[in-house]
C-alpha cells in the first residue's frame, strides 16, 4: 500500500534521512560495543534504561525485545492471566490483544472516540465486568488518550491502567508524558517508530519499583537479580540489544527536536489540505507527537490510487478493527463497534516523518486536492472535525 522502495516523489517516511543526521554517533557507538563485546546486558542498555525513564518521567525503565513482549511482561508481572478480561480500544495494532491473549487472558473490545479515534473512556466503563483485570490505554497516532477519564474508572473498579505507548514517545497530556500516567507503560522501538532502533527493541516504563523488579526476572530467564543461577520462577528471554540500545541514545537525545519536526508538517498539512480531507482532532490539553498524520476521505481507494499515481507513500492503520479480525471474532462475543468500524473504512495515512520539507507537504496537498470533489459527502462520519492544535507547549 505504500510505495516504500520505490522511486517516490514523497515517500510515506524516510529512515535514511533520520539515521544519516546522528552517523558519527552511531558509528562511534558500534565501535564502543564491538570493544567491550557485552552484546547483551552491556553499558549501553543501563545508560539507556537510566536516560529513557528520565524522559519518561517515571524514572523506571526496563529494556525489553520489543513493544508486543513489553505489553505482555507488564500483564504477567501485574498477575493478570487466565479468567482475566483486560479492556483494548479495537482501533489499535493487533499487539495490543495478541499480548493481552499471551497471557492467557480475554481482550475485551471497545469502541473508540469520533474524533481522534482514541479509545472512549465511557465505553471502558460500560464494559467493565465481574472479570475485568485491566484497561489498555492506547496513545494511537501520537496522541495520548483520556487518562484522567480512565484513571477514573480503573480506580472505581480497582482495575490496573496500562499504558501502549507504542507510538507517543514523547508525547504529553495535561503536562504529562505518556508512559508516565498509567501503573507502567509499553514503548516499541520498531524502526518506524518515533523512537526507533535499528531491528528490533522495546521497554517498559514504570514508578513502581517492585513491578519493574517482576518485569525485569520475567524477561530474563526468572533469574534472581543476587545469583544468576537461581530460577524461583520460569520466565522467558525478552532482552534490549546492547546494538539496539546504543543506536538509541543518540536519536533520543533529538527525539524532543524530531516531535517538534513533525508537529510542524501537521501544522501545514492543516493550513494546505482540501475541506473534504482533514485531519483527526486534538485535545486542546494533548501534545501529540503525530506518529502518523491521519486523516479521513471519501472514496478512499481512488484518493490513494491518485497519491500512488503521483509516487507518494500513503497507508491505512488500520483497515480492520481487532474485533473483525478473524484471529479475535469469537462466535459468541463479536460486538458491533460502529465508530471504529466507519472510521476503518474512510481512515487514510499521509506522509509524515521529521526531515519532511514544507514542499512535500505541498505536494501531498495538492494532489490531494485533485482527488478529492467538493460534493464528497463530509468526511466526518457526523462527529464535528476541527483543525488539529499544534499550538508546541515549552518543554520543561
Ligand atoms: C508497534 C506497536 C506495537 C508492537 O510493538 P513491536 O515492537 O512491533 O512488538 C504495539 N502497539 C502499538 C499501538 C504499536 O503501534
Amino acid at each position: 500500500m505504500t510505495t516504500v522502495g520505490l522511486p517516490t516523489a514523497v515517500p510515506f517516511l524516510d529512515l535514511t534521512a533520520e539515521h544519516e543526521r546522528v552517523r558519527p554517533e552511531l558509528d562511534a557507538a558500534w565501535t564502543a560495543v564491538l570493544a567491550h563485546g557485552r552484546f547483551v546486558g552491556g553499558p549501553e542498555v543501563a545508560a539507556f534504561e537510566q536516560e529513557f525513564g528520565a524522559f519518561v518521567g517515571t524514572g523506571g525503565c526496563v529494556g525489553v525485545g520489543n513493544g508486543t513482549d513489553a505489553l505482555e511482561l507488564i500483564l504477567a508481572a501485574l498477575g493478570i492471566g487466565r479468567g482475566c478480561e483486560v479492556i483494548v480500544p479495537t482501533n489499535t495494532f493487533v499487539a495490543t490483544a495478541e499480548a493481552v491473549r499471551a497471557v492467557g487472558a480475554t481482550p475485551r473490545f471497545v469502541d473508540v472516540r469520533p474524533g481522534d479515534l482514541l479509545v472512549d473512556p465511557a465505553a471502558v466503563a460500560a464494559a467493565v465486568g465481574p472479570r475485568t483485570a485491566a484497561v489498555v490505554a492506547v496513545h494511537l497516532f501520537g496522541q495520548v488518550a483520556d487518562m484522567p477519564a480512565l484513571a477514573a474508572v480503573a480506580d472505581r473498579h480497582g482495575l490496573a491502567l496500562v499504558e501502549d505507548a507504542a507510538q507517543a514517545h514523547g508525547a504529553r497530556r495535561d503536562g504529562v508524558r505518556a508512559g508516565a500516567a498509567g501503573v507502567a507503560a509499553a514503548f516499541s522501538f520498531y524502526p518506524g517508530k518515533n523512537l526507533g532502533a535499528l531491528g528490533d527493541g522495546g521497554a517498559v516504563t514504570s514508578r513502581d519499583a517492585d513491578l519493574l523488579a517482576r518485569v525485569r526476572r520475567l524477561a530474563d530467564h526468572g533469574r534472581d537479580p543476587h545469583d544468576r543461577h537461581l530460577h524461583r520462577t520460569s520466565g522467558r528471554n525478552s532482552r534490549l540489544d546492547t546494538l539496539q540500545a546504543a543506536a538509541l541514545r543518540p536519536r533520543l537525545r533529538r527525539l524532543d527536536v524530531d516531535n517538534e519536526a513533525r508537529r510542524q508538517v501537521v501544522a501545514r498539512y492543516a493550513e494546505r489540505l482540501p475541506a473534504r480531507c482533514r485531519l483527526l482532532d486534538v485535545d486542546p490539553r494533548s501534545e501529540p507527537v503525530h506518529h502518523l498524520a491521519v486523516v479521513r476521505v471519501d472514496r478512499r481507494d481512488e484518493v490513494g490510487a491518485a497519491l500512488g499515481a503521483a509516487g507518494i507513500g500513503w497507508g491505512v492503520h488500520y483497515p480492520v478493527p481487532c474485533h473483525r479480525q478473524p484471529a479475535f471474532r469469537t462466535g459468541h462475543h463479536a460486538p458491533v463497534l460502529p465508530v471504529a468500524e466507519a472510521a476503518a473504512r474512510r481512515i487514510l495515512s499521509l506522509p509524515c516523518f521529521p526531515a519532511m520539507t514544507p514542499a512535500q507537504v505541498d505536494r501531498v496537498a495538492d494532489v490531494l486536492a485533485g482527488a478529492t470533489r467538493d460534493t464528497d459527502p463530509p468526511p466526518d462520519d457526523g462527529a464535528a472535525i476541527r483543525p488539529v492544535v499544534t499550538a508546541p507547549r515549552s518543554t520543561p
